[in-house]
């Protein structure tokens, strides 16, 4: 069964919103992962604290990047025949899951 082109409409919809989203929170991680200057103010532990936010917001911003990357190539198949059919079984994959991971080429049986 394929996806109707309602359901591909909805997905494409929310794709567009979720780079949206993304495009806003890239912005505020770069703002975030800066390099800090040492001759900052900041006491010694301070400093360690800023550093460790630093190493999680830049993992944050690879991961924010990574997804935004995946979905802009989601929305380039989004009108294909095939798209929202897993790769491997050839079973239509479940609309919740392609709202949730539009990039996804499996199923939720053959991504295990
Ligand atoms: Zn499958």
């Amino acid at each position: 069964m394929k996806l109707s082109q309602k359901e591909k409409k909805t997905i494409k919809e929310k794709i567009l919103a979720t780079l949206k989203e993304l495009e806003v929170q890239i912005i505020q991680l770069e703002q975030d992962t800066q390099p800090i200057s040492p001759e900052n103010s900041l006491g010694r532990v301070s400093r360690m604290d800023a550093i460790n936010n630093k190493g999680v917001s830049e993992a944050a911003l690879r991961g924010r990047k990574d997804k935004l990357n995946k979905l802009k190539i989601a929305l380039t198949k989004v009108g294909d025949e095939k798209f929202g059919i897993c790769d491997r079984c050839g079973n239509t994959i479940a609309l919740p899951r392609l709202m949730y991971m539009p990039e996804s080429d499996f199923c939720v049986h053959c991504a295990r």
